[in-house]
Order: structure tokens, then sequence, then C-alpha cells
């Protein structure tokens, strides 16, 4: 079972609840691995504490242009979907950071005059965090605007013997659309606030675009925020589960701590989600 974790917007505590399933259905004796596809700024491992096993830098094409066969006909520039290329008078100039390493410059040019070099994106670590939590996470390189590749090569590591945590990155953008894209279920984590409910609704919407099943978890609740609670209704968006605002849990948030392992009070809040996520996918366990 493939479960991810999104939100409209950052902050919204998705991590906190992705990271706390985790550890809920490890503890109950799940077979579980986290992967953090939130590659831009990857914050599992400060709660899940893995024991870094491995790193393998990720790569990706990029065009090598020789000027010298080239006959500036303009084909690559012209064909480049992501305007990654420049064709000017005497040479051809690439700008790397557009380019999606799709190799079709490569493919098109009529003198030969393209091979494909590499560029390196970020990297991969993997491990085992606390209650032999299987752990991936990609970390992207600062200022790589690229994520989508990194994403893909996270999700490689899929295990299908595991219960899938993922925790996609906050936002509707196309990282997010990449990362959810193949998994059986969308936990939506929001806030009721009017910003919160403004960015859930985008979220939402991309998620139904692409046919996901949804639930929600409203964090920080205090007392019943009714424009939300209307906009579930009329949708038919079930709530999975709820926690409340709290000190100590943004304490605990804020030093790195499981919220289940320091306050136990708050067990049953993942135990409801864990059942509603999977009394909503119509299975009887997670296995
Ligand atoms: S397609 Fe090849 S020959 Fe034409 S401009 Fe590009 S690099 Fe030069
Ligand atoms: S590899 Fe694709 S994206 Fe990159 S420059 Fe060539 S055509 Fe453009």
């Amino acid at each position: 079972m493939r479960i991810a974790f999104a939100s409209g917007k950052g902050g919204t505590g998705k991590t906190t609840v992705a990271v706390n399933l985790a550890f809920f259905l490890a503890y109950s004796q799940q077979k579980v691995q986290y992967l953090d596809c939130d590659v831009e700024e990857p914050n599992g491992h400060i709660f899940l504490k893995p024991h870094i096993e491995g790193r393998t830098p990720v790569q990706i094409m990029v065009p090598v242009i020789n000027q010298d066969l080239c006959i500036n006909c303009g084909k690559c520039s012209s064909h480049c979907q992501f305007n990654a290329l420049a064709t000017l008078p005497n040479n051809v100039l690439l700008f790397p950071e557009l380019c999606h390493g799709c190799g079709l410059c490569v493919r098109i040019c009529p003198a030969g005059a393209i091979t494909e070099g590499k560029r390196e994106i970020g990297y991969i670590e993997k491990g085992r965090a606390i209650k032999d939590i299987e752990f991936v996470h990609g970390i992207l390189n600062v200022g790589e605007p690229m994520a989508g590749p990194l994403i893909n090569k996270v999700k490689g590591y899929y295990r299908d013997d595991c219960v899938q945590i993922i925790d996609a990155p906050p936002g509707t953008s196309c990282p997010v659309v990449k990362t959810i894209i193949d998994v059986d279920f969308v936990v939506m984590v929001t806030e009721p606030t009017p910003f919160g409910l403004h960015d859930l609704k985008i979220a939402v919407s991309v998620a139904q675009t692409i046919n996901k099943p949804i639930g929600i978890v409203i964090n920080r609740e205090n007392g019943e925020f009714k424009p939300l609670m209307e906009y579930l209704s009329k949708n038919r968006l079930p709530i999975l589960a709820t926690l409340p605002e709290d000190r100590a849990i943004a304490s605990h948030y804020s030093e790195g701590n499981l919220v289940i392992e320091r306050l136990p009070l708050y067990i049953d809040n993942f135990m409801d989600l864990a059942v509603n996520i999977r009394r909503l996918l119509g299975k009887k366990t997670f296995g």
C-alpha cells in the first residue's frame, strides 16, 4: 500500500503526520518504508533518525555541443520545448538549469554535433530508521530547479512488501503530481484557517484531476472552522483524523521528537488515521 502525505502549502504539519503514522505502523508490526520526496527540503530524517547506509549521486543528461561540427541549422533550439538552447550566429548556447534531459536535441541534430553529458542534481540516502523503518530520501542540490528526476529516483526504491509512506513536496506544482501519480491514497494535511482552506482546495483539485482517493487530516484544530467543514461535506472528503492545537506538540516538533513517542495520549489519533485509510481502501490489513 502506497500512501502519500500532501498539503497545499508548507507548514501544515504534513511531515509530522507522515512520520508519526510510519512509526505507529512499524510499532504495530507492519513492515514500513518511508520515502521522503520533498527533495527541496526533506525533514523526515530529523524525526525518524535513520542510520544512513549508503549515498548515491543522481545525475541527469545534459547535451554537450561540439561547436566545430555545428552547422547552425537551429533545429535543436527550435524543437527544445523547455527553451534550454539558443542558436546564435556563431554558436549554440545551452542553459543547463532549463534542460530536462529529454535527449531530443541529441537525436535530431543533423550534424551529429550534440552528445550526451551528465550533470549532478542531488543525491539519495538510504538507511534504517527507528523501529526498523526502511528510510530513503532525496536531497536536491541548492539552487537546482530539476526536482522531478530526483523524485523519480527516490520512487525507484519502492518495495512492494512494505507499507510505503511518502512525504510529498508541499504545494501543487509538477513535483507534487510526480510524487502522487502512482500512489493508492493521498492524505491531505490542512489547518482550519482561511489560508489553509484556500490552499487545500487547490491541492485537492490537483489530486482529483489524476483520480486519486483523498482523505483529510486537520492539524492544529482549535474549535470548529465552519467554512472548512462545509467544503469537506460538500465535496464528500472524509476526515481521517484530527490533531489539536497543542503547545506540547509544537515543542516536541521543534526538538525533532515523535509526537506519539513523547505524548502517548495522541496514539489514538494515529490509530484513527490508520484505520480510516484502511477502511476507505477496503483493506483488512496494511500488508
Ligand atoms: S541541431 Fe545541431 S547543427 Fe543544428 S544548430 Fe543545433 S547543434 Fe548545431
Ligand atoms: S535534452 Fe531536451 S530539454 Fe535538454 S536541451 Fe536537449 S531538447 Fe532541450
